[in-house]
């Protein structure tokens, strides 16, 4: 039997394996791993979470952004994007039209908006919460101090999507500026989780300059992180960066990413990301039978959706949020699976 099958057999039973057999399947070359990685990968999705697919609905509120990342469109120095804020009153319209289509999550995603001050966020948590106090409140907006966290968590918030971006800090410094750093990010992560946020966490595949190695270090990462969703997709490239150069990651390394993480993480809640589908048409799909369970389409208006370009030609930026809801619910009915109206909650154990 080849060695390959055999790896991945021993990871479903213990769902860890040494540095240098995680290695082994990051880069193996023969042909049949990723089929059988997703096929192992979907047989544990399906023990924890069944047929299941949750769904978040995300609100890209601000494409304002104090950072300047080398890989994303809506850096400060992107002197081209065109910027725009939505007033709390669109974010409630956008979470109202949510609801009634069944979402039971929120997703407020954003550049970090200094117009966004703690008391505005704060302001607008409570709102929601006031009005859908049976929802899950997610914010993604980026580094902060503990403080501005706890007050996010008081005002009624829940869960915060923070991805480590990679775990390597060598690696780190040549994909950001001096000014940001891998420690902070890891503080972000663990004050979060400290404070009773359920977090997520995640990377992106095939960044520049990214070795094999350091996914083998994303991975080590969050097995000390433990976080309840874990997000990857392509790095895709955005013309108006300075890695308008670097070519962007493969379908096929981000599908094997995300079966290893499914084998590494049995309970967690893995989205089949925008970035995935925007490389390939067929990527989310390919993504829950590789052993996401999760998809967040938007609910942003369609005014906007072409704004917040994070990188080139992303999808779903022309279709109404109830537009979208049916687009995906065809898919995934069509990969196999099923969306559901619920929370979704991390399930830790079976
Ligand atoms: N300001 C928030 C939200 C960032 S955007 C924060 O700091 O968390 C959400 C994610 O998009 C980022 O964490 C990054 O992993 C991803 N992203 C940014 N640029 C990208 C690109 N060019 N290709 C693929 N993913 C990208």
């Amino acid at each position: 039997m080849s060695s390959i099958k055999l790896l991945i057999d021993k990871l479903a039973r213990q769902h860890d394996l040494s540095d240098a057999e995680l290695l082994a399947l990051i880069t193996a070359e023969e042909k049949n791993t990723n089929a059988w990685l997703s096929a192992a990968a979907d047989k544990i999705r399906r023990q924890y979470y069944g047929d299941t697919v949750y769904i978040r609905g995300l609100i890209e509120f601000t494409n304002y952004c104090r950072n300047n990342c080398y890989y994303c469109g809506i850096r400060a120095g992107n002197r081209h994007a065109q910027r725009y804020r939505l007033t709390q009153e669109d974010i409630l319209a956008c979470c109202r039209e949510g609801y009634a289509l069944g979402f039971r999550t929120f997703v407020l995603q954003g550049g970090e908006d200094p117009y966004f001050t703690d008391e505005r966020i704060c302001a607008l948590v409570a709102a929601i919460r006031a009005q859908h106090p049976d929802c899950a409140i997610t914010l993604s907006i980026g580094e902060k101090p503990r403080a501005s966290y706890q007050a996010y968590f008081d005002a009624g918030a829940n869960r915060y999507l923070l991805r480590h971006e990679t775990a390597d800090a060598a690696h780190y410094a040549l994909l950001h500026p001096d000014n940001m750093s891998l420690a902070n990010r890891k503080r972000c992560l663990f004050d979060l989780k400290e404070i009773g946020y359920q977090v997520g966490s995640g990377f992106m595949v095939g960044s520049p300059y990214q070795q094999p190695q350091n996914l083998l270090h994303d991975l080590r990462f969050l097995q000390s992180l433990q976080p309840d969703m874990i997000g990857i997709g392509p790095y895709i490239t955005h013309a108006q960066t300075p890695f308008k150069n670097e070519p962007s990651g493969t379908l096929a390394q981000s599908l094997r990413m995300l079966s290893l993480l499914r084998l590494l993480f049995p309970y967690a809640l893995l989205p089949a990301t925008t970035a995935l589908g925007t490389i390939d048409p067929n990527g989310r799909e390919l993504g829950l039978q590789a052993g996401a369970n999760v998809v967040m389409p938007n609910l942003s208006p369609v005014g906007v959706r072409k704004l917040y370009e994070l990188y080139a030609n992303k999808i779903c930026t022309g279709e109404e949020a109830a537009q979208c809801r049916g687009c995906l619910e065809a898919r995934v009915r069509a990969a196999g699976y099923r969306i559901v109206t619920d929370r979704g909650d991390v399930k830790r154990q079976i």
